[in-house]
């Protein structure tokens, strides 16, 4: 694993301009023979987190998958574009994902492969905090593994970058499982990364759409910005401090950078090299960020009346206003800690309503929501912490 990001400027989603910026980047890391080898499959990991259009800049845009198929046929070699989403992990809940994000034109038009194969097994990953991790079949059968990811803000790690885009790894459902089991931002991260160690030298490459990013209530209702590159790394984690940098984040401040310290990804000072253009010039300042939730849940220091009110101002807590909530259900069928209730008002009207003392903020209902409804609320204790760590930090 070299340190080494390349960055290449991209000004839209022309194919062109996309193939132009993905060649160049390969170039830059010393060509497409360095990582992939005549008649090896590559699994194209994107990111498709839940259906949506390519314009809507939640999953990894058609072009850019694209761009780098062509690489890869022109080296020898095949792939095949794979993904979990949020719900079922199942050829249904998968064709309706295809289609919305330009995946099933890249097959019709292209003959770019789309996995068929929905089946998953224990991987024996020996990691920090799991033995074992249900993982995608179709990922252990490839040769290769390049994780095409999207640069977004996310209401639970703060970015979803390289190292986020991995989670995708676990099947569908059972991912509720793990966040169920890793609550934390540390012992979740940790998962992230005995993910991608156990993957070690086969996901040899990872390249982030970064060409119109998203800002805001990522990683799924938030709004698209334009940033203009592509940016490519075999290590994950220099590929997230670049992405913090844009986003104007201070990369000490999210877990999947302090992770990528402690695992040896990254040094404690942060520096690594960059080839191609300079990311300094595409700084987004205004870039409207998300803070990662360090929630720590909290109960006895304050007399049990006044926890439910302390604990609202001390953290950030996803909120469904009623009104709005168009009674789905599907929540409530995800929720990991089962927190979500279904209930029902004075007009006969469903929505959804949140038990805060077994809610653990993992954001699945966020990410989930198809109307987008579930919001982030931040308390101004938790508002007045973190205006102060980030300080320290600079
Ligand atoms: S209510 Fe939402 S944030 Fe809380 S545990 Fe359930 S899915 Fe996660
Ligand atoms: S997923 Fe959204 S719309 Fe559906 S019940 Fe939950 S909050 Fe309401």
């Amino acid at each position: 694993m070299e340190n080494i990001v390349a960055i290449k400027s991209c000004d839209n989603y022309e194919q062109t301009n996309v193939d132009n910026a993905i060649a160049e980047g390969f170039k830059l890391l010393g060509g497409i023979g360095k990582f992939v080898k005549k008649g090896q499959t590559v699994a194209l990991k994107v990111n498709l987190v839940h259906k949506a259009t390519p314009e809507e800049a939640t999953t990894t845009h058609p072009s850019v998958v694209l761009a780098v198929a062509k690489q890869i046929k022109s080296a020898g070699a095949d792939c095949f574009i794979v993904d979990s989403a949020g719900g079922a992990y199942n050829a249904n809940a998968m064709a309706p994902i295809y289609k919305a994000s330009g995946m099933l034109e890249l097959n019709e038009k292209y003959g770019i492969k789309i996995n068929d194969n929905y089946n998953s097994y224990k991987a024996p990953v020996n990691g920090k905090v799991s033995k074992e991790i249900e993982l995608l079949d179709a990922l252990e059968k490839a040769d290769v593994i390049f994780n095409l990811c999207k640069l977004k803000t996310h209401g639970f790690t703060g970015i979803s970058n390289a190292v986020k885009n991995m989670y995708g790894a676990i099947p569908g459902l059972v991912k509720v499982e793990y966040h169920a089991k890793f609550p934390g931002l540390d012992t979740f991260n940790d998962n992230l990364y005995d993910i991608h160690n156990y993957y070690g030298k086969k996901l040899c490459l990872h390249i982030s759409d970064a060409i119109i990013g998203m800002e805001g209530a990522g990683p799924t209702h938030g709004t698209p910005r334009k940033i203009g590159l592509v940016m490519m790394s075999s290590n994950p984690a220099c590929l997230d401090v670049v992405g913090c940098r844009i986003m104007n984040v201070d990369p000490q401040t999210i877990p999947t950078i302090e992770e990528g310290i402690k695992y040896g990804y990254l040094t404690e000072d942060l520096k690594f090299e960059t080839v191609g253009d300079d990311y300094n010039n595409f700084i987004l300042k205004d870039y409207k960020n998300i803070k990662p939730n360090r929630y720590t849940p909290f109960a006895s220091a304050v007399p049990k009346f006044m926890q439910k009110l302390v604990t609202s101002w001390m953290t950030q807590r996803p909120t469904i206003p009623c009104k709005k909530c168009k009674g789905c259900s599907k929540c409530f069928n995800h929720c990991p800690m089962k927190a979500i209730e279904m209930k029902t008002d004075k007009k006969g009207k469903k929505y959804a309503s949140i038990d805060y003392n077994k809610c653990i903020r993992c954001y699945c209902c966020q990410e989930l929501c198809p109307f987008g409804v579930v919001k982030i609320k931040t308390g101004w204790i938790y508002k007045l912490r973190h205006k102060k760590d980030n300080k320290k930090n600079k």
